[in-house]
């Protein structure tokens, strides 16, 4: 695991851009160190008439159809939050703010693979005061439909991510991972998102997936992957899946824990986390 005892920003400002995945549009990103203590915070820029600040925290989780979608209390919003936030938490980054001046993330190639490659562009930089992590005292479980998710006790970060999909050429895939910053670059931070064809067709009816294509997004039709370069991994999929939990997660911040989870997205991770922070004697925060 990432057992930093001390919090991290990054040593200079970098910047991204790219089409986001659901809305479409080219968004700029441009992320900057921050103080101790100051958090992850996501800065609009492209919005001047009210709060244009969100906080990445468990409160701020607003919309978990698709993607996580952030909010502050102005109702401005910050979607597909968390290839990028599974970078930053396998970096060990605690204050940063990022600004965008747009509404999404830009989805570059579907994975956090450019992102981890920006963040350990900046470098990484200690800071002076301790981190502070959310230490899983007693197991909690949620469940909706026949899908699962639980946390555990563990004395570090562990994941334990199984899928099942009709399609054949996904169908029943698990992935484990203890995910450290060398482990997260080999295993985790290249694995893309990933779409049947025929959801495609649906999320665009709704105003979605409108920047979705081959060349960010793994594309699957009748047991067949569409992208003619074939997948990164035989698993991409149950690995992309631990990638999302991973972001997911960060929004609470480091987690010391096992989370096991059974046909898992955003909706479910974001309740497993409702669960755990709701019940205050099932986790604490501690320094290492
Ligand atoms: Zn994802």
């Amino acid at each position: 695991m990432n057992s930093f005892s001390m919090q991290s920003t990054i040593a200079a400002s970098v910047e991204i851009s790219g089409v986001e995945l659901h809305g479409g549009k080219f968004t700029n990103l441009k992320i900057l160190p921050a103080e101790v203590d100051a958090g992850i915070n996501f800065i609009r820029t492209d919005i001047a008439d009210r709060n244009n600040i969100i906080k990445v925290v468990p409160s701020s989780v607003s919309c978990v159809l698709n993607c996580t979608t952030l909010s502050n209390i102005a109702g401005v919003t910050v979607s597909t939050v968390e290839h990028l936030l599974a970078a930053l938490a396998a970096c060990g980054i605690d204050n940063i703010n990022i600004e965008i001046d747009g509404n999404e993330i830009p989805a570059v190639d579907g994975s956090a693979e450019p992102f981890l490659k920006l963040i350990e562009n900046a470098k990484i930089k200690k800071q002076s005061s301790p981190r502070r992590y959310v230490k899983v005292l007693k197991p909690v479980e949620v469940s909706i439909d026949d899908a699962y998710a639980k946390i555990e006790p563990s004395d570090q970060i562990e994941l334990d991510v199984t899928i099942d999909y009709d399609d054949k050429a996904i169908g029943i895939q698990n992935f484990k991972i203890t995910p450290d910053l060398e482990t997260f670059r080999d295993c985790l931070a290249p694995a893309r998102t990933f779409a049947r064809f025929d959801d495609v067709a649906s999320l665009r009816s709704c105003g979605l997936s409108k920047g979705g294509s081959l060349s960010n997004a793994i594309i699957v039709d009748k047991g067949k992957v569409l992208n003619p370069e074939g997948l990164r991994f035989f698993n991409e999929f149950s690995r992309h899946k631990a990638l999302d939990l991973m972001g997911d997660l960060y929004v609470g911040g480091p987690v010391i824990g096992r989370v096991t989870t059974f046909k898992g997205g955003h909706k479910l991770n974001h309740a497993l986390q409702v669960a755990l922070y709701g019940t205050s004697d099932s986790w604490k925060f501690i320094n290492l």
